[in-house]
Formats: C-alpha cells, structure tokens, sequence
C-alpha cells in the first residue's frame, strides 16, 4: 500500500477483540509519519501487538486546538498521518472533528479507514429496526439535564443508541423509564466483542431491575438502544400526547384538558380539542 503524503487518515481500531483490526489499519499505521493518538501510552501497547512502532502525537480533548495546528504543520510538509481514538472510530464520542474540520478547510485530503464503532455493533445484533437511527452519544452526566435532553426526544420515531458509563447506568435507566415509561423496548449491550459480551433484551422496566439486582451487569462498557416512539397518528398528535390528553380527559372536561395538554406536550390547543372531538 502506498500513502499518499500530506494526507490525514483516519484510522478505527477495535472495541476490545483485537482480531478486528484491519489490514487496511495496520498498513496505515505502519507507514504513515505520525499518529495522532488520544492516549499515546495506551495506544502504544495497542499498536505493540501490531509490530506498529510509530511516532506519536498526543491528541485529546484538553488539546486538540493545539495539536491540530501541529498536523496541519506536518501535513503541510508533506507528511501522512493517521488520527486514532483510545477505541473505535474517531470522532464518535471521541476526540477528531475540530482536526478534520480544519484539515478539510485547509484543503487536505482525509481517507477514512473504516472498522469497528459500538454504535454499528450494538445496532447490527439488537434487533431494533436500523433503516433510521438516532446516535445520542453520552447523556448529560447531571440528572436534570439528562432528564431535560430525554424530553426532548422522548417523541423520536427512530431507533435511540446512547453511550453510557457503568457508573452512570442505573441512574440514567431510571431517568429513562420515567421519561419514556417502563413499557418502552430497550437493549443494553454490554462488553461487545469481549469475553463478557451480553444483550439483555426486554422493556426498560425489565432491563432496569435487572440491572438493578445483577451488579455484573453494571459493570464493563455499554451501549443502550431505544424503539423509537411509535408514529403519531394521522392527526400528528403523538402517543405521548394522546395519553396525556387521555389523562386529563378523565377528570376535567374537554376545553379544560385540551388546554392543559397543550401546555405539557407544546402541540396547539385546538388540535387537540379537534382531535378529541373527533375520536368521541
Ligand atoms: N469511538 C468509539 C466508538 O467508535 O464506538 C466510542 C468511544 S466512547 C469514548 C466510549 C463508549 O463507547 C463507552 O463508554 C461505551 O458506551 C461505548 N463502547 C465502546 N466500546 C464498547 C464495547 N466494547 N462494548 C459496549 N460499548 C462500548
């Protein structure tokens, strides 16, 4: 394989099973100048296993304005290099876009060099429709945000992937259980491509006492996925606000539930007094 010089590539490495290292990886990693590296000690001992000796250049998030000036100084030269994150695909969660924007803006060329990501992994054995998707990434670490970004997509019709801590798990799946009820189908995939690798499967009531009473599954690293919310129906009022309105319907008469409706789900008063009218 022949790199092309002054040229940035962006390398995946694997999630854990370092038999899904590429080929395509290894050459790169093997011939480019310099590897731009999150953790250069950590991925040092990744490369090792390779026979990979490259320079390293740390790049992370405490740096990466910096840093990126340093590429851009060698691309300018001339030189290849290859940008890696601790694990996975850079960019994903990880350090990498503030460089390859400014790469691309300086008129570098960029060539991916595909491979493992737990977003694809979890989505391609969870059994959740993966025409659409929405990546969330990590949640707010503060439980009000956390709450406060979940509402905010609580009527996403895609399927949800999020990235969470094992720390974090149980608190972020009892927010989630509240937001988007205990009925909502989930999947935590746990330690994907390691020796520990787990799909628990169930709704998130289910899931969250599990993990609850298991304290195994606590522990490693963890990808949650959502069902999206069911479709709104014809009206474009969706099953949130349905219930809702349905709630409220219960004890206070139709003008009155309409209108505290519309407040809670933001979706317009007369819609939804149309659409229980039309229901009745
Ligand atoms: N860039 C990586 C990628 O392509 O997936 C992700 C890096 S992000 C900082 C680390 C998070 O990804 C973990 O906290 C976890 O949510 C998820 N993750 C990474 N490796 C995983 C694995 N083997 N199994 C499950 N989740 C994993």
């Amino acid at each position: 394989m022949i790199l092309e010089k002054g040229t940035l590539y962006v390398v995946a490495t694997p999630i854990g099973n370092l038999g899904d290292m590429s080929q395509r990886a290894i050459e790169v990693l093997q011939q480019v100048d310099m590897i731009a590296a999150e953790d250069t000690r950590r991925s040092g001992r990744l490369l090792q296993h390779f026979d990979i000796s490259g320079r390293f250049l740390a790049l992370h998030e405490h740096n990466e304005r910096q840093a990126t000036g340093r590429v851009l100084d060698y691309l300018q030269q001339g030189k290849s290099i290859a940008l890696i994150s601790d694990a996975g695909t850079p960019l994903l969660s990880d350090p990498g876009y503030y460089l390859v924007r400014e790469a691309i803006r300086a008129g570098f060329r960029i060539i991916p060099i595909p491979g493992p990501s737990a977003v694809a992994t979890a989505l391609s054995a969870a059994g959740l429709p993966t025409d659409r998707f929405r990546f969330e990434g990590f949640l707010p670490a503060k439980s009000t945000a956390r709450r406060n970004r979940l509402m905010q997509i609580k009527d996403e019709t895609a399927t949800l992937v999020f990235y969470e801590a094992p720390h974090r798990i149980l608190e972020t799946l009892a927010d989630m259980q509240e937001v988007f009820g205990g009925e909502r189908e989930a999947i935590l995939a746990r330690e994907l491509t390691k020796t520990f690798e787990t799909f628990l499967r169930g709704n998130l009531e289910a899931i969250r006492q599990r993990v609850e009473t298991d304290t195994d599954q606590q522990k490693g690293e963890m990808v949650i996925l959502l069902h999206g919310a069911p479709p709104p129906d014809s009206s474009g009022i969706s099953a949130e606000a349905e219930r809702i309105l349905n709630i409220l319907l219960k004890e206070l008469p139709l003008k009155q539930a309409a209108a505290l409706a519309s407040e809670i789900t933001g979706v317009k008063k007369n819609r939804l007094y149309e659409h229980a009218l039309k229901r009745n």
